[in-house]
């Protein structure tokens, strides 16, 4: 029996030394679709990203994560990317001595796939992101600006195919056409090779071009309110402070704020 196509998030609680970090994260993410999450700084975005691709220092106290049926949490992170999960770092490192060609060539052959065709996909790739061909002889993100950087992820990403991305604030320090170019080739991939997306960010500007299924709010660890786009809307206008003000105070578990938003609370928060 084939196993269920779905990045399966439940119950995780991450700690860092005595912090802990995440509270318990529920998320399900489908092939084709893209879940925005956004939180004030702090919140534990990037810790659930460094976690989702196995970053040491991260200790999971409970909960699991399944790619379409594969469990993710004891695999090694090289082992989680060949099972088709690619993270997109909010700060990429770079990595003097190691081209871009070679490593995803290495990626394509641990991977099974053939390595003739990757200069190609790069040429074709870095037209389409928009990122000058001449960048693709360095070696990994060496001397990239800042945007350079984030179009550079996003084309590794264009590149490797995952199944699913996990792309952490790939939006910040892009310049307005670098942003559109690189929401549209995420969502081109959702329809191109279905892939399942799991974008943090703090602009909706990016969510505009990018139209989200469904726009999570993380703070203190947990997610506080999932909704539609107009959730990103909110944020906008009201900030966070707005929007989840109403849970702190709320005796509910789950408070209906409309259509398909849901304001979800915790009462030991
Ligand atoms: P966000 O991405 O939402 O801004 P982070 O996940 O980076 O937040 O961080 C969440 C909290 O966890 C912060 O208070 C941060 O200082 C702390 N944290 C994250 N990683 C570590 C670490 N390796 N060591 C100590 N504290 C950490
Ligand atoms: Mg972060």
């Amino acid at each position: 029996m084939k196993s269920e196509r779905v990045l399966r998030i439940e119950g995780l609680c991450v700690k860092v030394g005595d912090a802990h970090i995440l509270g318990g994260i529920d998320l399900e993410v489908r092939p084709g679709e893209v879940h925005a999450v956004m939180g004030p700084n702090g919140s534990g975005k990037s810790t659930l990203a460094h976690v989702l691709m196995g970053r040491h220092g991260y200790e999971v106290t409970a909960g699991t994560v399944t790619l379409d049926g594969t469990s993710l949490l004891e695999l090694a992170p090289w082992k989680r990317a060949q099972s088709g999960l690619f993270l997109a770092l909010q700060h990429p490192t770079e990595v003097p001595g190691v081209s871009l060609e070679a490593m995803l060539a290495e990626a394509a052959a641990a991977g099974g796939r053939d390595q003739v065709g990757i200069r190609e996909s790069l040429l074709v790739e870095a037209r389409r992101i928009g990122l000058d061909a001449r960048l693709l002889d360095r070696p990994v993100n060496v001397d990239l600006s800042g945007g350079e950087k984030k179009r550079n992820e996003a084309l590794q990403m264009s590149v490797i195919r995952p199944l699913y991305a996990v792309l952490d604030e790939i939006d910040s320090g892009l310049d307005v056409d670098a942003l559109v170019a690189v929401a549209q080739r995420v969502k081109d991939a959702t329809d191109e090779i279905g892939l399942g997306v799991l974008v943090i960010t703090h602009f909706s500007r990016l969510l505009e071009v990018l139209e989200p299924d469904w726009v999570h709010v993380l703070s203190n660890g947990r997610i506080r309110a999932s909704g539609g786009r107009e959730l990103a809307e909110r944020l906008e206008v009201e900030g966070y402070g707005g929007v989840l003000g109403e849970a702190t105070d709320a005796p509910e578990v789950a408070v209906n704020l409309g259509v398909s938003e849901t304001l979800i609370t915790d009462p030991l928060a």
